[in-house]
């Protein structure tokens, strides 16, 4: 994956770091139909104040600030909280006021790469909702990345899912809209998703209406649980695929 670098103006960050990376940040650029490269040129052309190291959108990742300087993403140290602008990597994911398959399919990968290079564990990938949350010491609930916020958001534990599961292949599955999909009865089902539907009905796991991305989810699940070896092969022979 090639990395397009556009440093941003060097105003907006701080040199070097304080502590190792341990965590990923998830945020988004609140904005519709904006770049990467377009973000990175913002945060090169003036003081912001702010910044993050990355930026995703649907073509590519551009890179703003260096892993190994500190960005001003997650507000600052507060008293209390573990996750500060020292011990993270920020990245932003542009064009996502509602989740964006397109850009997931860059981004999944690569904080793939990013946790692997860091060795950070999928607890340690979090929202820049979590961050600003009171239970870790904040002062404000950032509504960042909006489509992820809340406590059970299903999309966020679908985007989670991904990110543990390298076997799910996004440019393998039939394509959906980014709008959320809501099917009422099986014939609305997808084929991908459809054995899996029907046996989390049978369970009682899921019951019609189901949200597209939970079903999402839970097929990534499933294939999770089969890598480790948890369920048995004959229940899942047909999603193996
Ligand atoms: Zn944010």
């Amino acid at each position: 994956m090639s990395i397009t670098f556009i440093p941003s103006n060097v105003g907006n960050y701080q040199k070097g770091r304080t502590s190792s990376i341990k965590y990923i940040v998830i945020h988004y650029t609140a904005n519709k139909g904006d770049t990467a490269a377009n973000n990175c040129k913002y945060f090169q052309s003036g003081g912001r104040a702010a910044s993050a190291h990355y930026f995703i959108d649907k073509k590519e990742v551009c890179q703003s600030v260096a892993d190994n300087d500190t960005a001003w993403s997650v507000g600052g140290t507060y008293g209390g909280t573990v996750i500060t602008n020292s011990n993270s990597l920020s990245i932003e994911l542009c064009d996502f006021q509602t989740e964006n398959l397109d850009v997931l399919k860059v981004a999944i990968p690569f904080i793939q790469s990013k946790m692997a290079e860091y060795k950070v564990p999928l607890e340690r990938v979090v929202r820049h909702w979590d961050v600003g949350s009171k239970a870790n010491g904040g002062k404000v609930q950032k509504q960042c990345p909006l489509p992820y916020v809340g406590v059970s958001n299903h999309k966020w534990e679908g985007f989670k899912n991904l990110l543990v599961n390298s076997s799910f292949d996004l440019n393998k599955e039939e394509k959906e809209e980014d709008e959320m999909i809501i099917y009422e009865s099986i014939e609305q089902v997808p084929e991908w998703g459809r054995y899996v539907a029907e046996l989390d009905i049978r369970k009682g796991y899921l019951s019609f209406p189901i949200e597209y991305s939970l079903l999402r989810a839970r097929i990534a699940n499933y294939r999770q649980l089969r890598d480790l070896g948890l369920v048995d092969k004959e229940t899942l022979e047909p999603i193996l695929h």
